[in-house]
């Protein structure tokens, strides 16, 4: 597969280091906790979760997963044009990229009423689709996320627009669930997914014919066992996170982001660090100058807080994190030009860092900038 690129200068030291065997054995992990039968769809919205999309999913379809998934039709034709071929989901297609959800022969995720009627109208005027087989389709149904979906009084409509238009056919119905991580909310998460059921049978009944069934996610497929039904929709659990203790242990580091101390300096007392002064040095300090800043993804609310890993050590930021380098204050650290500075990895974990931060690790992945090299290894 053709690789889709990232910018990387030669010279920027930070990288974001991605270990593949980890991520395969992460999939075998969890494919270890399916029926046999379950089918696995492969959640690579957003880059893959920031770890890069043609790389991801080329080791995934290597892996024989036969669906992946992604949030837009862009990051779908992206996948295509580097040469994936699988069954690839949209899950939140808009109306103006459906002549290309046709062309590309991607699946799209239908979630209203007026998006099946336009998508209907797409597929009819298509002149070059009148004679194939009915167009695979996913529906939504929304059960209390409240996010997209059909709402369970739309079902029957729904169903009925797409029996008797005999163009689409609904491969799968599924839903979301809002809270699976979280045991406080269990009664709610079991009602989404009695709802689900309910409705997605109801379904059926209106089509005529079965379908896959599916509402799992990472979290779900590690608490509730019985929530497989035909398909599991695997995302950041295989990419190394899992905010259950028990499965966090179990499960291999896979992303890494690193970068290399570009300088060290002795600052003296009553001098200070970087922008607006904020970095104050009350006693003979040494700090070490980072080549990462914001514009890598490291956030710049870590200013004078945030702590990294160096030398089996934490160093902590000093002075407010600039775009493209960070200063830490080393004083007690043995260091030299050319050290790895670990922002998260095998030392510092990335659930850990996302806490310092004060987010999750999603937005932690998502947010490494595209200038930062992806190494896979
Ligand atoms: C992102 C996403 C998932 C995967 O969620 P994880 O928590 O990463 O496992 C599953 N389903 C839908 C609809 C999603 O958007």
């Amino acid at each position: 597969m053709k690789d889709i690129p990232y910018l990387s200068p030669k010279t920027h030291k930070t990288t974001f280091e991605i270990n593949l065997k980890a991520f395969k054995e992460n999939l075998a992990f969890y494919r270890n906790k399916l029926k046999p039968e379950t089918k696995l769809i492969v959640m690579v919205k957003a880059f893959a979760y920031g770890l890069g999309l043609s790389k991801i999913a080329e080791v995934l379809a290597d892996e024989g997963i036969e669906y992946l998934a992604v949030a837009y039709t862009d990051e779908a034709v992206m996948l295509r044009e580097a040469g994936y071929e699988g069954k690839l989901m949209v899950f939140n297609p808009e109306p103006d990229c459906f002549d290309n959800i046709i062309r590309y022969k991607l699946e799209p995720e239908l979630y209203s009423l007026p998006i099946i009627e336009e998508f209907l109208n797409t597929i009819k005027k298509n002149a070059a689709y009148q004679l194939l087989e009915p167009f695979p389709v996913h529906l939504k149904i929304d059960t209390g996320m409240n996010r997209l979906g059909l709402k369970p009084d739309e079902i029957e409509v729904a169903a009925n627009l797409i029996a008797n238009n005999n163009r689409l056919k609904v491969h799968s119905a599924f839903s979301h669930l809002a809270a699976a991580d979280e045991g406080e909310h269990d009664a709610f998460t079991l009602q989404q997914f009695n709802d689900f059921l309910k409705h997605a049978n109801l379904l059926e009944t209106h089509l005529g014919y079965s379908l896959d069934k599916h509402i799992s996610n990472s979290a779900a497929i590690e608490r509730f066992p019985n929530f497989q039904l035909d398909a599991v929709r695997l995302g950041i659990g295989l990419y190394g996170y899992s905010p259950q203790v028990e499965i966090q242990k179990q499960l291999k580091t896979v992303c890494t982001l690193k970068s290399r101390i570009a300088q060290i300096k002795e600052v003296l007392p009553g001098e200070t660090v970087g922008y607006g002064r904020k970095g104050i040095v009350e006693s003979q300090t040494k700090i070490a100058l980072v080549f990462l800043g914001y514009a890598d993804g490291l956030p710049r609310s870590l200013s004078n807080k945030g702590k990294l890993y160096l030398n089996g050590k934490m160093a902590k930021i000093i002075g407010n994190v600039c775009m493209d380098i960070t200063m830490l204050d080393v004083t007690h650290i043995n260091c030299k030009v050319g050290d790895y500075v670990e922002v998260f990895g095998e030392n510092l974990s990335l659930g850990r860092f996302a806490d310092m931060v004060g987010t999750i690790p999603y937005e932690v992945l998502t947010d490494i900038s595209s200038r930062v090299r992806r190494i896979y290894v």
